[in-house]
């Protein structure tokens, strides 16, 4: 379940690995860019949310001096922990956009050129 597989060639890539660097990582077997698909990052990020709120709920129920203090740090804790674990237990990879590549100047064509580094903001 927590295994990553490459869509193209179906390499096994560790879940630490693709959570750690999901924004940003390439196939080890076959060198395809990947990233984790956004519908997990979502989902991740409601769970680390939900588990933020329950243990602040929780700690400021605590009868304490701190209670000023430790619900945000509890709160805290629980989504940065929660979250990655929830993304690597859920995340997808998938293709990840092409990435304009530096292509080499082509005198026949210059004009198409010119727009290379501009246009990769496409969510
Ligand atoms: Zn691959």
């Amino acid at each position: 379940m927590a295994v990553r597989t490459c869509p193209h060639c179906q390499t096994e890539i560790s879940a630490p690995i693709s959570v750690a660097r999901s924004n940003d990582m390439e196939c080890p077997k076959c060198g395809a860019q990947l990233e984790v698909a956004s519908g997990s990052r979502t989902i991740s990020t409601i769970c680390g949310l939900a588990a933020g709120t329950i243990a602040w709920r929780l700690s400021t129920d605590l009868p304490g001096d701190l209670g000023g203090v430790l619900p945000t740090l509890y709160a805290f804790l629980a989504f940065g922990i929660v979250s990655p674990l929830v993304l690597m237990l859920t995340a997808n990879l998938r293709n990840a956009p092409a990435v304009p590549v530096p292509a080499p100047a082509h005198e026949s064509s210059p004009s198409l050129h010119v727009a290379v580094g501009h246009g990769s903001e496409h969510h």
